[in-house]
């Protein structure tokens, strides 16, 4: 099952999805977490981290 995981990995590592207008957008956990990083949308800074379902 080492397979999926990388998969799983490389599918949601790196994705953040917009609070507001829940738009994905593609970066780096380090720049969300100084906050450089905002919604191409509507410019909300409020960013969560994509979760995988079980
Ligand atoms: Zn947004």
């Amino acid at each position: 099952m080492v397979k999926i995981a990388e998969a799983q990995r490389r599918l949601f590592e790196g994705v953040f999805v917009c609070r507001r207008c829940k738009s994905k957008i593609r970066t780096q956990n380090t720049r969300i977490m100084d906050k450089s990083v905002k919604c191409r949308k509507c410019g909300s800074k409020d960013l969560r981290a994509k979760k995988m379902k079980k």
